[in-house]
């Protein structure tokens, strides 16, 4: 891929304006009464671009999404506590109000695109996370005036770039998660660069009932099966032995729930449902993780958020830090769990971009990154 353009081109920019477009799309939680974020990572990550920029003499002005409202002004998903912490970070830049309060932002509207940027001499996309989006403000700036790649975008991208261009080997990817849906086209790519891909979580379910086994009330998507039939034949897919689960109306999730998990064989009886792999899968899917030299991560084995569906993930990430391989892991409940098993140290690199990590692995770029190439400026 033609190398992203850089901001140290710019020399000095005393005197001049620069649009840094973020992802601050940061998790918050009341705090006295008013809400705070509760991780500001994210915000931490900027500070030494921002940092950088204004001793160049520059002013910064920064830009994010944050949550969904969906086109109208809605004062619930105000930017204003992810500004009291970036004031205190990194004093001096200045937050503009919430991208998405406009429909032009996610229509990719160029009016929209070109008000952004308004009265700016530059544009930096930092935000790797949301580059898989053809949003206003991914898009239209890079049209409009000269534009760069931010650090920690360009890590991203040379991380996952250099892991599926020229992995070390066996590299093993392990994919989990929820929807069979969102993910099957990672696993498609995968399974052609990788030397084993680990299929875990609710999406392997749809892949069992593609090999004739009966699943329960286990989540299934039944316009996946012929794919899921073709990619087991390939054999480098591996999908679990056996499940943890529970019957079909006992509780489970974040609250827990009182009823002990049950370990299921090959086959998930009519009324129980699997919500976490079992013994068996976790003794192979170590054995595998054992030997990577690479390893690529992307969605839990499991309803980690339940202590009693979580020994899956937590086995898996075990031995992904044991392993000594390179290790990359993406999606923000995958890097959720390995926080709260404090193994996130242990990981090579922490891609902050899920969504983003993924389409980025399947097409080999995004719309974001294709803007800033093709961004007419010198
Ligand atoms: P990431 O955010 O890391 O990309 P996903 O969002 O794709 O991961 O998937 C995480 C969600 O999948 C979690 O909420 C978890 O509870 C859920 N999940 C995992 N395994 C199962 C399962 N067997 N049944 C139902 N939900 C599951
Ligand atoms: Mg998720």
């Amino acid at each position: 891929m033609e190398a992203l353009p850089s901001y140290e081109r710019w020399g000095d920019l005393s005197g001049k304006r620069v649009l840094v477009r973020v992802d601050f799309n940061t998790p918050v939680a009341p705090v006295d009464g008013r809400l705070e974020v509760s991780d500001d990572f994210r915000i931490r990550s900027c500070v030494a671009l921002f940092e950088e920029l204004m001793a160049l003499g520059a002013t910064v002005v920064a830009c994010t999404h944050f949550g969904r409202p969906k086109g109208t002004v809605d004062p619930r998903y105000s930017v204003e506590p992810v500004r009291r912490r970036l004031a205190e970070l990194c004093p001096g830049v200045e937050l503009m109000e919430n991208l998405r309060f406009h429909p032009g932002e996610e229509a990719n509207d160029p009016a929209f695109g070109a008000s952004l940027v308004e009265g700016f001499d530059y544009y930096v996309n930092e935000a790797f996370s949301a580059s898989h989006r053809a949003h206003a403000s991914i898009m239209i700036p890079p049209t409009l005036v000269p534009s760069a790649a931010g650090p920690n975008l360009r890590r991203e991208v040379a991380t996952l770039g250099a892991l599926l261009d020229a992995p070390a080997r066996p590299f093993v990817a392990i994919v989990g998660g929820a929807k069979v849906a969102d993910k099957l086209g990672v696993v498609r790519v995968l399974a052609e660069k990788a030397d084993t891909v680990l299929v875990g979580g609710g999406m392997a379910y749809t892949f069992c009932v593609a090999q004739g086994r009966t699943i329960g009330a286990s989540l299934v998507d039944g316009s996946f099966l012929d794919e899921c039939r073709e990619l087991l034949a390939g054999s480098k897919v591996l999908i679990p032995t056996d499940s943890r689960g529970l019957e079909v109306g006992q509780p489970f999730g974040g609250a827990g729930g009182p009823d002990p998990a049950l370990t299921f064989g090959a086959d998930i009886p009519d009324g129980f449902l699997g919500l976490d792999i079992g013994p068996a899968a976790i003794e192979a899917f170590v054995a595998v993780i054992a030997s990577a030299a690479t390893v690529l991560w992307n969605g839990p084995m499991g309803v980690f958020e339940d202590a009693r569906f979580g020994a899956g993930t937590e086995a898996v990430a075990r031995a992904v830090a044991a392993s000594g391989a390179v290790s990359v892991v993406g999606g923000g409940d995958s890097v959720a769990a390995l926080q709260a098993y404090g193994l996130d140290g242990a990981f090579s690199f922490v891609s902050t971009g899920g969504g983003a990590s993924l389409e980025f692995v399947e097409l080999g770029d995004l719309p974001g990154l294709a803007a800033l190439r093709e961004s007419p400026f010198p």
